[in-house]
Order: C-alpha cells, then sequence, then structure tokens
C-alpha cells in the first residue's frame, strides 16, 4: 500500500526534494516497521503498509485523524500512551529517543509498541513515528520474569539450605533456612565470607577444595564439614557445591546446598543411647537367669577361704605353729580371695550402665571369658560345653563387655534350649573360625530348634517363648553386632536344634 497523504496539506515530497514521491512511498512500504506521518497537532498525513497491518486500519480511515486514535486510553498519567501531548509539550527525550507504549487495533484490542519519533525539520513541522510491535518480547520478557520469582520463590521456600558465595568467598546471597542454620539474619550473614562460620579445623579442607574446583579440577563437589552457629553450637553438614561459570568458562560464584546433619546425628546418638539402656537392661536380665551360677561361682572360692582359715585357726590354737604350713595356708587363701573378686570383677563389669567403648581384642579371649561365667550354669543344667577356638589371628576392634554380652546371650539360650533334652544329649558346641576379612563364633545346641513361624519374629525385641524371659537378647545381640559392622544370623542343624553364629570384621593389619 503506497503512502497516502492529504490533498490539502503540503505533500511531504515537496519537503523532501531529494526523494521522489514513488521512491519515498516504495521505501516507506519496504519498511517492516509500522510508519505513521503526522502534523505537529498528530493529524495523520501518513500511513504505511506495516502501520495497516499493525493496526488493521486502511489509511483511508486514519487520514487526517488524531494519532491518539492508534494509541491506548490514556492511563491515569495523562502522558501514558497520549502521544498528541508528546507532540504538544515536544518532549525531547521522545524525539529522537524510542519509548514504550500500549497500541490499540481498529477492533480495540491493545498491544505493546515501541515508538520512535523523527521531527521532520521544515516550514510546517511534522513527525515521523516509527512503531514496532514489541508483544513477543513483552511475552519472553514476561516469562522470564515469571521464571526468575519462580526460582526466587523456590529457593526462598525451599527446607534445604542454599547460599551463593563469591570467589573472595563473600555470601552473595542466602536462604531463609540457611540463615535459620545457622542463626543469623540475611542482611547480617550478607556481609560474612564462608571463613567466619567454618568450624575452624574444616578451613583448610574447605579452601583446598574450593581452590580445586575453581582450577577446573570437578565443578561439583561434595563433603562434610562442620559449621559453627551464631551461638557457638557446631552444625554438622555435607555440602554439594557446584561452580557456576560465565560463557568464557571462567568461575563466577559456587552455589552451596547444604544437608544439615543435625537432625540424623541426634537421632543416630539417641538410638545409641537407647541400644546402651536396653544392653544394660538385657544384662541384668542375664545375670538374674545366671543368679544361681553366679552365687555358686562366689560361694566356692568363699568356702574354700573359710576352710582354710578355719583349719589355720585350729592349727594356732593348738599351738602347733608351723610357720611354712600357716604361710601356704595364707597363700591359699590369697589365691580364693583373688577368685573371688576376679568373678565381682567380672560381674561389675557386665552390670556396669556404660558407654560402648571398642578396644583391640582376640575374639578367642572374648569367647574364653563368657565361658568362665556360664560355665557354672552349664554344669548345673548338665549341659557339656566343647570349645574349639581358631589358631588363626582372630583380632577385632570391639567393646570386650558387649560381645561378651552377645555370647553369654547365646550360650544361655543355647542351655534353655536344651532343658527338655536327655541328659547324655545336651551338649553344645562353642567355635570361632578366622576367614580373611572376619571372625565367626558359633554357639551350636541340640536343644528344640526354632519353628518357622518364631523364625519371623526371633529379632524383634521382647519375642520370647519362655515363661520368664523377656525376649530382648537376640534383637540387642543382633544390634551390638550390626553396630560392629559385623552380621549376625542362625542355621538349623541337620540333626537337631539350631546354631546362632555372629561374624566381626577383623581388625585391619594397622591397628593389631
Ligand atoms: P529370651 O531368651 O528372653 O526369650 P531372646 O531374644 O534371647 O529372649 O530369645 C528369643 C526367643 O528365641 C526365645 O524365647 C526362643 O524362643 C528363641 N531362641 C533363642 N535361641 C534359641 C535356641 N538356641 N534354640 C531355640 N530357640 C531359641
Amino acid at each position: 500500500m503506497a503512502l497516502q497523504t492529504v490533498s490539502t496539506r503540503p505533500s511531504i515530497t515537496d519537503e523532501r526534494a531529494r526523494l521522489t514521491e514513488a521512491e519515498f512511498s516504495a521505501l516507506l512500504d519496504a519498511a517492516v516497521d509500522g510508519i505513521v506521518i503526522m502534523d505537529a497537532d498528530g493529524q495523520i498525513e501518513g500511513f504505511n503498509a506495516s502501520a495497516e497491518r499493525l493496526f488493521g486500519f486502511s489509511p483511508e480511515e486514519v487520514m487526517g485523524r488524531s494519532v491518539n486514535l492508534l494509541m491506548s486510553d490514556p492511563g491515569p498519567s495523562e502522558d501514558e500512551g497520549s502521544l498528541v501531548s508528546y507532540l504538544r509539550t515536544r518532549q525531547p527525550d521522545l524525539v529522537g529517543n524510542s519509548r514504550e507504549l500500549v497500541a490499540r487495533r481498529r477492533d480495540g484490542t491493545t498491544f505493546p509498541v515501541e515508538l520512535a519519533v523523527g521531527e521532520v525539520r521544515a516550514q510546517v513541522p511534522r513527525f515521523v513515528g516509527i512503531i514496532r510491535d514489541i508483544s513477543e518480547r513483552k511475552a519472553i520478557e514476561r516469562r522470564l520474569t515469571q521464571r526468575e520469582e519462580e526460582l526466587r520463590l523456590t529457593i526462598e521456600n525451599a527446607p534445604i539450605p542454599i547460599a551463593t558465595v563469591g570467589l573472595d568467598g563473600v555470601v552473595l546471597s542466602a536462604n531463609p533456612s540457611f540463615c535459620k542454620m545457622l542463626g543469623y539474619a540475611q542482611r547480617e550473614i550478607g556481609r560474612m565470607s564462608f571463613r567466619d562460620f567454618t568450624y575452624p579445623d574444616d578451613l583448610p579442607l574447605t579452601v583446598t577444595l574450593m581452590e580445586e574446583a575453581l582450577r577446573g579440577e570437578g565443578d561439583t563437589y561434595s563433603y562434610q564439614k562442620r559449621y559453627v552457629h551464631k551461638d557457638g553450637r557446631v552444625v554438622h553438614v555435607v555440602l554439594h557445591n557446584g561452580v557456576v561459570r560465565d560463557e568464557q568458562g571462567r568461575p563466577v560464584m559456587i552455589v552451596v546446598q547444604v544437608e544439615d546433619l543435625t537432625e540424623r546425628m541426634q537421632a543416630e546418638e539417641e538410638a545409641r543411647e537407647h541400644r546402651e539402656r536396653l544392653a544394660h537392661v538385657d544384662r541384668l536380665n542375664v545375670m538374674g537367669e545366671m543368679a544361681a551360677s553366679i552365687a555358686h561361682e562366689i560361694n566356692q572360692p568363699l568356702s574354700a577361704i573359710a576352710n582354710y582359715t578355719n583349719a589355720a585357726f585350729r592349727r594356732v590354737s593348738a599351738g602347733r605353729l608351723d610357720g611354712e604350713k600357716l604361710s601356704a595356708s595364707l597363700t591359699k587363701i590369697d589365691e580364693q580371695a583373688q577368685r573371688a573378686g576376679e568373678v565381682v570383677r567380672r560381674l561389675r563389669n557386665l552390670v556396669k550402665k556404660r558407654e560402648s567403648q571398642r578396644e583391640l581384642l582376640d575374639v578367642n579371649d572374648l569367647v574364653r571369658e563368657s565361658l568362665r561365667l556360664a560355665e557354672v550354669d552349664a554344669r548345673i543344667h548338665d549341659v557339656v560345653v566343647e570349645v574349639s577356638l581358631t589358631e588363626s589371628p582372630s583380632c577385632v576392634l570391639a567393646d570386650p563387655v558387649q560381645i561378651e554380652q552377645v555370647i553369654l546371650n547365646l550360650l544361655r539360650n543355647a542351655i534353655d534350649a536344651m532343658g527338655m533334652v536327655p541328659k547324655e544329649e545336651s551338649r553344645l558346641m562353642v567355635r570361632t573360625d578366622a576367614s580373611e576379612n572376619f571372625v565367626e563364633v558359633s554357639v551350636c545346641d541340640r536343644g528344640t530348634g526354632i519353628t518357622k513361624l518364631d523364625e519371623q519374629h526371633l529379632f524383634e525385641p521382647f519375642f520370647t517363648t519362655k515363661v520368664a524371659g523377656m525376649g530382648m537378647g537376640l534383637s540387642i545381640s543382633h544390634s551390638i553386632i550390626s553396630a560392629h559392622g559385623g552380621r549376625f544370623w542362625f542355621t538349623r542343624n541337620p540333626e537337631r536344634g539350631v546354631t546362632f553364629r555372629f561374624s566381626l570384621p577383623k581388625a585391619t593389619e594397622s591397628l593389631v
């Protein structure tokens, strides 16, 4: 569509002597942007093909009419959309600069445009408005803003602590979870460096890993470290860091996502304390069951002491002061007192409520010690105990009291299981075996065995088939062995009874 001018007004081509009208029209119609030519009052004098397409008006419909026809209703601010008022005031920022306005089509719908106005300096001044439809750009901008907002909200509301850190270590941003984790307000943390809240001992590792990542040795890295809360508390965390680079590949900042281990560690600590408490209760229970044998164990040396003392007393009363014999009696009394003292010491160890303490131990020694405690119990119940201990190295890093407790439990259960078995068949076999990485202890009995039904509940706390049982032994033993990195299980014997076994990881050579 050629540019049409209103005949009553001076022709544009008159003014622009260097272009013929045909050339001028062709130029305007070739323009991709909408072009509207208007006089100083904003009356339309020219309307190119792109303007026609943009606004849906034909040139005849707009010629001589106010350019405000093409603009959306002026907003609360008079300037908004009112091109005529711009022209009237001749705002210098309008001419020669582009502005964003809201335009209106013939059908009343509106769309965003970018408007640049050029002034034709002639006797009768005119203005050329170049109008570009920016709907698409605006939509993209809106989408981007929306995305940014979504991302901001996601990070702000993320339950995971997230922060960004500059190359100098200063915190660039931190979400509320991050601030809460360390007890600082957002504005406080914004002025801090990660060095200010990293636990001092963990600073060298933090810096080394950061430097390696910035050098390009892996853009993401995770590690466990400690922070210090504003109130001085240590906060255990796992960090998942990622280096953000610019288009040239230069590092810009580090995004830090934090896994706060505090709750997990507290739960583990509580579980450990709970296990220790139960283990203590269970030890008392085993001791209770073994009360008769314990009494016997202590009674024996005490009777011996009484006998030796009586004999010595009789000698002294009869005036037979044989120094050598007296000294022999005193030595025996001393030995028996030591033996009783030893039993009491062992019992006290087992009954004492204590924290788990790992030591380097020979599993064979632990089995021997447990057998000493269970020996009398077995004798009282007419159970023969066979022992076969491995000659291979069998050192483990373990808590002696807990492992003895596990072995004692197994021995007690085996003795109980053979309660109804004929005397001559009541025998149990205790073995230790060492493989390359594990030491295994097994207790094999010829007792009643375990039914398929009971098997499902065997390791559950409080499962018992005994009248006076507590049902804690196996579940506690299982958890003690698991906490030591070992395995606890049982198998049915081909003939009769069951074999309970547990394995413990062998102590590494550096420890031995
Ligand atoms: P408690 O001895 O107080 O019952 P445990 O947890 O030590 O608690 O054992 C749970 C149950 O497992 C026992 O009541 C018994 O039914 C079964 N059990 C354990 N060891 C044996 C065994 N050697 N032979 C047969 N049954 C066993």
